[in-house]
């Protein structure tokens, strides 16, 4: 239980009551990741068999014990409540949470949308932030921006590692430049076994020639299993339909059609197969071409590279929301603000 406020610049005492929908990979991460913080507090999560809610905070080991042993953080007790309709559940129950985290499988394209029209017919008022990763799901989110807006919720949209981080990294690297060439982002992402990760994997499957985002999600465990044999457990990635480009657009960057993105996912050792990086080419107003390039560290996680920018995004979208303003924001056009 964490009892420690902290004082925001109105001096009011706030911390932020968080929840996280999607209890897998990242939504493991996620909870880890707020343990520490004084910040913010993990006061609900959600999978697809149940859902958790503590006023004090969720005991972070417990849950994902529940959920790891017994295949649902419904099951912790005495704070978990089973149902196959867990998130319409609880936001049925009111219980106050600030911000979620939606670290949901956005299979097929358009789940996060509805969920988030899930949320605006609730009437739920407070901070959304996802990691969704396609152009096309994050282009359905940016046209329901006036509903979101009169329904009161502040939508922090494509906050993870890529889009994300790396997004933001080239909206600043941008400054320095009177036009941009382009914009190549190039991840690595080594992890122990696909299973800790399915939903990223299978949507990482879907940007493989002759697969699409339902052929991936309806493929087997077993099948996916096979592809991976095939590979090796590798699976390379190129000229990706990802957000980047189109937050980077509305963000005044560049046209989309100079944003790359590309990768290379080892699903069966965590060391990285390449680093990660970001490399931003254009003119300086006196006429020089120039790149420059952002590399994460090889020792950082997918976990940690995502679910570090979506919560200090979630900040900065907590103080949007206290200033009345709402609608959806992308993380190219916002500052993240570090939790403590
Ligand atoms: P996962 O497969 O490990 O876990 C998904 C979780 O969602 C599970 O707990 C499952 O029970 C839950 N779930 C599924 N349907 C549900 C429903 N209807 N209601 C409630 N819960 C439900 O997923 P993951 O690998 O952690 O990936 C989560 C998302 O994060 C994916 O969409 C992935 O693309 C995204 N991601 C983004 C980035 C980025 O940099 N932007 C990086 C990695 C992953």
């Amino acid at each position: 239980m964490k009892t420690e406020q902290t004082l925001d610049n109105n001096n009011t005492p706030q911390t932020i009551r968080i929840g996280v929908l999607g209890f897998g990979g990242l939504g493991q991460a996620a909870a880890r990741v707020i343990a520490p913080k004084r910040e913010m507090i993990l006061v609900a999560a959600a999978d697809k068999g149940g859902y958790a809610y503590s006023v004090e905070g969720l005991d972070v080991q417990a849950s994902i014990k529940a959920y790891q042993s017994q295949g649902s953080v419904g099951y912790l007790e005495p704070a978990g409540t089973i149902s196959n309709n867990s998130i319409e559940d609880l936001l049925a129950s009111n219980h106050p949470v600030d911000g979620y985290f939606l670290a949901l499988p956005n299979l097929p394209n358009d789940f996060i949308a509805s969920v988030t029209k899930q949320f605006i017919q609730s009437g739920w008022r407070g901070v959304l932030v996802d990691a969704i990763k396609r152009t096309s799901a994050v282009e359905q989110l940016l046209a329901m921006k006036a509903e979101l807006q009169s329904a009161g919720i502040t939508y922090m949209s494509g906050c993870g590692a890529t889009p994300g981080l790396l997004t933001a990294a080239a909206a600043i690297a941008a400054q320095s430049y009177a036009e941009i060439h382009q914009v190549k982002i190039t991840f690595g992402v080594g992890i122990a076994n696909w299973e800790a990760y399915r939903a990223t994997i299978r949507e990482d499957i879907a940007h493989m020639p002759g697969y699409t985002v339902d052929s991936a999600r309806t493929m087997t465990d077993e099948e996916v299993e096979a592809l991976l044999d095939k590979t090796n457990g590798v699976l390379t990635l190129e000229n990706m339909e990802h957000a980047d480009d189109v937050m980077l657009e509305l963000a005044g960057i560049c046209d989309r059609d100079r944003v790359i993105v590309g990768g290379v996912v080892d699903t069966r050792n965590p060391k990285k197969p390449l680093s990660t990086n970001v490399q931003i080419t254009g003119r300086t107003f006196e006429g020089k071409i120039s790149t420059h390039t952002f590399t994460l560290g090889d020792e950082t996680s997918m976990a940690a590279n995502v679910c570090g920018p979506a919560f200090g995004y979630l900040k900065a979208g907590v103080k949007l929301h206290q200033q009345g303003i709402h609608g959806l924001f992308t993380a190219a056009e916002i500052m993240p603000l570090f939790v403590k």
